[in-house]
């Protein structure tokens, strides 16, 4: 997917083509915007259900079963007790009291001035709740506090119990989900990179202690495997395992998998021991017994998990940047997504050369929209200017209906990265999409 123009990609440029193509526009924008917030433009929700499918197809191609969930997204104040967020999850914060920017401790250097405005007068470092807190029912009080989940794991590990006694499923086994996320991030940035409001998708893997090693490194493999497979860039890839002193409190070993944005290397998913933390802890706050009979050992044992946990949104935006490409076509700039064509939001766009053919197109157009491919029909403009638009989204083919389709029952295909154009049958088109899409 690695575009030849790599390095002209910029923050500024994939937030102007969100907003432009149909991917991605700020929250109640015609109110000022919410800080932190997004929504998906109709581009933008397909690729990001693309993500969420081939992630799910991935997941679940192991020899190991791995069911799904959909839990709630409003939990009980108990749920985070047990799991420690109540206590753990916060960030230091300190504000500049004289331009009252705020920012996470460790993101900057307190002995130096505020890097936005370069004088030194900070507050004290407070904590920071990460949680949403709100109130369910009618009376508010310390009783009806409910929180937003900022991590969807939890929703798995509270219903462990529900899941081994309504299925048939045997340890090792996983449960995956894919939900919302809420944290008050104390300084949402970059764009997608760290938002309030997020999808997780994320699989805990069940495991006997002894096993977890194992499965700790194989998953490792896995979620690489996963993003070659989509199409990242391998040089732009890198593992990184955090040191003692960085776990989480539930955590004995964590991998992140990072990628090299304009702005650094960053994490974009981790894999993590959460050893059987959770469990024992869900079992001691609501008195519940969680644990596993094994019946070819007799005895019953709490599992350890194996956690990949990734962000929707920060999948994406990383996509944007590995695939954004420059070039200069015919002495005029033009911007390209070299997506992967499984993940790309529109698999082909049908275009009559001219708004006279538009009847004929549209019946191809439509023959291929009934057969369940994502395809666009686009009769305005030049015919150059309608494939700058489909480069823009990423759509690997374009099929142009000419003159010459009257008599030879063809269309051109234009490629979107090599740009070659050749003749195909329009009674060929679905073979040649399905290609495409099983690459
Ligand atoms: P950070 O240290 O950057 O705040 P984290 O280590 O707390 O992140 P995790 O709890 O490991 O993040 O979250 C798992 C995944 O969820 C991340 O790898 C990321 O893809 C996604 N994620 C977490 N927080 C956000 C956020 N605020 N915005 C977008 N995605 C997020």
């Amino acid at each position: 997917m690695s575009g030849t123009n790599q390095d002209t990609v910029s923050l500024e440029k994939i937030v102007s083509l969100c907003k432009r193509r149909g991917f991605v526009y700020p929250t109640a924008e015609i109110y000022g915007g919410l800080n932190g917030v997004y929504d998906f433009g109709p581009i933008g929700t397909i690729l990001k259900n693309n993500i969420k499918k081939i992630w799910l197809k991935n997941i679940q191609s192991f020899e190991e079963e791995v069911i799904l969930l959909d839990g709630s997204i409003l939990g009980p104040q108990n749920v985070w007790k047990a799991s420690g967020h109540t206590e753990h999850f916060s960030d230091q914060m300190v504000d500049c009291q004289n331009c009252k920017k705020r920012f996470r401790v460790d993101e900057i250097k307190l002995e130096k001035p505020c890097p936005s405005c370069g004088i030194k007068k900070w507050t004290e470092a407070r904590q920071f709740q990460l949680m949403f807190e709100t109130n369910v029912g009618a009376v508010s009080d310390k009783s009806s506090i409910a929180y937003l989940r900022p991590e969807t794991a939890q929703s798995i590990f509270i219903n462990f119990k529900n899941v081994l006694s309504s299925t048939r499923v045997k340890i090792p086994f996983g449960i995956a989900q894919i939900g919302k996320a809420f944290r008050n991030e104390v300084t949402p940035k970059q764009f997608l990179f760290r938002i309030r409001e997020f999808e997780q998708m994320e699989l805990e893997f069940f495991c006997k202690e002894k096993n977890s090693d194992k499965y700790f490194e194989e998953w490792i493999q896995r979620r690489k495997n996963f993003y070659l497979k989509i199409g990242l860039n391998p040089k732009k890839i890198k593992f990184r395992e955090h040191e003692k002193d960085e776990l989480a409190h539930y955590s004995k070993r964590c991998m992140d998998i990072e990628y090299n944005f304009p702005f650094g290397f960053k994490e974009l998913e981790g894999i993590a021991y959460r050893t059987n933390y959770d469990l024992i802890q869900h079992s001691k706050i609501s008195g519940k017994d969680l644990s596993v009979f094994d019946p070819n050992t007799n005895e019953s044992f709490i599992p350890h998990v194996i956690e990949s946990s990734s962000g929707v949104e920060r999948i994406f935006l990383t996509l944007l940047f590995d695939s954004y490409n420059e070039d200069i076509i015919e002495g005029e700039q033009r911007i390209s997504l070299k997506l992967n064509p499984k993940l790309a939001p529109i698999n082909a766009a049908i275009l009559p050369l001219t708004k006279k053919l538009s009847e004929q197109t549209i019946k191809i157009y439509t023959n291929l929209k009934n057969k369940n491919f994502k395809v666009q029909f686009d009769e305005s403009g030049s015919i150059g200017k309608r494939y700058r638009r489909q480069d823009e989204i990423g759509t690997p083919v374009c099929f142009t209906y000419d003159f010459d389709s009257l008599k030879d029952q063809k269309v051109t295909a234009r490629n979107r990265d090599t740009l070659e154009q050749k003749r195909i049958s329009i009674d060929q088109l679905e073979n040649y999409l399905t290609d495409l899409l099983d690459k």
